[in-house]
């Protein structure tokens, strides 16, 4: 295995947590296997009239606390072993979330900037219909991910509605849906904006003000961009962005909603925005400006055993899944930067899908801050939460979270 395999990552912290927690093997166990791994193989005719076959994948780890919950991914790096990785997080996460639900991912192998929206549109479908017979409200509910959103989540929707032959809708099968395709109101933000409630109950423990806070964020995909956003709009100094194109430092701090602006566009490329005091930079020395809080919303592995010692953040918001490697966290902690894990730091996301099912099983409509006022009430405690637990066992925050979520999930 390499060194940066996420399942690996995943089950070395595992591991470390129930050692800690004192828990036998026998009680775990379970948790080190996904429950149901499916490889689906989905032809697709292309617009030259050739038929490409594209290799996607559904990955169940747990159903012990409900349905299982997760994103579907669009990626040409995505393989079997991350997707298995981030359907493992994803039961720990909505456990830490205390969420009634279990974890599970999708992916698809494929670029989809590549793809014409007419290509995107058959893959997305042919791909509905290969997992079709272990989706389902009660079973196990997909979500966007990496390169997916609402707009592909409604074709899956569509389509499972009429493989399963009904007359109706079944908006319950997917979340973050469209508002006006059963999508519930907040839940595009509601990533970066449990971020933002984190840095927030982050900064209190610290004695921090958003006014005097400095914020470096990597990859401006939904999640960095809104937590960006939001933030700058509680008062915090962003004064680095960037993504797989670039990025930008102002020690200043940034005009962000004017920086996201010009990234809508410019096809994503910060070339040609300027401000006073403003210097390029890449994706990389982004992760080692002078900020006092770092997120890294982009992929997995940005941080690693090579580029840890030069972070000078002192708080880590892991807005991406599984940004750190194990080595990575061994040196932030031995230079005692926080690290406030993915499972926690972007369980908004998964909250407000929760709240969308919900609204969709019960066909009820929630306004916009009811749901952001039932975000707040359910990640601030999934946060005292782990932090009781990492004081309690003496752990990082990551071991704590960790703790909190697989004592839930076996019930002790
Ligand atoms: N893809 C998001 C995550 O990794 C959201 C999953 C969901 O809403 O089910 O948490």
């Amino acid at each position: 295995m390499s060194k940066y395999d996420p399942y690996e990552n995943m089950l070395a912290v595992l591991e470390n947590a129930a050692k800690k927690a004192g828990l036998e093997h026998d009680e775990y166990s379970f948790l080190e296997y996904p429950e149901r791994e499916l490889t689906v193989h989905i032809p697709v005719t292309c617009d030259d009239g050739h038929v490409k076959i594209f290799e996607g994948y559904r990955v169940q780890h747990s159903s012990r606390r409900g349905p299982c919950k997760g994103g579907i991914r669009f990626h040409e790096n995505t393989d079997k072993q991350e997707v298995k990785a981030l359907a493992a997080w994803m039961s720990l996460k909505c456990a830490v979330a205390n969420i009634p639900y279990g974890g599970g991912k999708g992916g698809i192998c494929v670029d989809p900037s590549k793809l014409s929206e007419g290509e995107l549109e058959r893959l997305t479908r042919g791909y509905a219909r290969a997992i079709a017979p272990i989706i389902g409200p009660e079973k196990d509910i997909p979500a966007p991910d990496v390169n997916t959103n609402g707009k592909i989540m409604n074709w899956m929707m569509e389509e499972y509605s009429v493989v399963c032959g009904s007359a109706e809708p079944i908006y319950a099968v997917v979340t973050g849906k469209p508002v006006d395709k059963g999508g519930s109101l907040g839940r595009t933000d509601a990533t970066g904006r449990g971020i933002m409630l984190v840095a927030c109950e982050m900064m209190k423990k610290h004695g921090m003000k958003p006014e005097s806070t400095t914020i470096a964020v990597q990859g401006m995909g939904n999640v960095g961009s809104i937590s960006a956003r939001l933030l700058y709009e509680k008062g915090c100094k962003i004064v680095a962005v960037s993504n797989s194109k670039g990025g930008i430092y102002n020690p200043m701090g940034l005009n962000i909603p004017a920086v996201i602006k010009h990234l809508e566009q410019n096809g994503k490329r910060f070339d040609g925005y300027t401000e006073n005091g403003l210097v390029n930079i890449s994706n990389e020395e982004l992760l080692c400006v002078d900020a006092d809080i770092l997120v890294p919303a982009a992929l997995e592995n940005s941080i690693t055993a090579d580029n840890a010692k030069n972070v000078k953040a002192k708080i880590i918001l892991e807005g991406a899944n599984g940004p750190t490697t194990a080595e990575a966290d061994a040196v932030l902690e031995a230079n005692g930067v926080e690290v406030v894990p993915d499972i926690l730091a972007n369980s908004g996301g998964v909250i407000v899908s929760y709240f969308e099912w919900v609204q969709n099983m019960k066909k009820e409509r929630w306004s916009e801050q009811t749901v952001n006022e039932k975000l707040a009430q359910t990640i601030i405690p999934a946060f005292d939460a782990v932090y009781a637990a990492a004081e309690e066992y003496g752990v990082s925050l990551r071991v704590g979270a960790y703790i909190t979520a697989i004592k839930r999930i076996i019930g002790k």
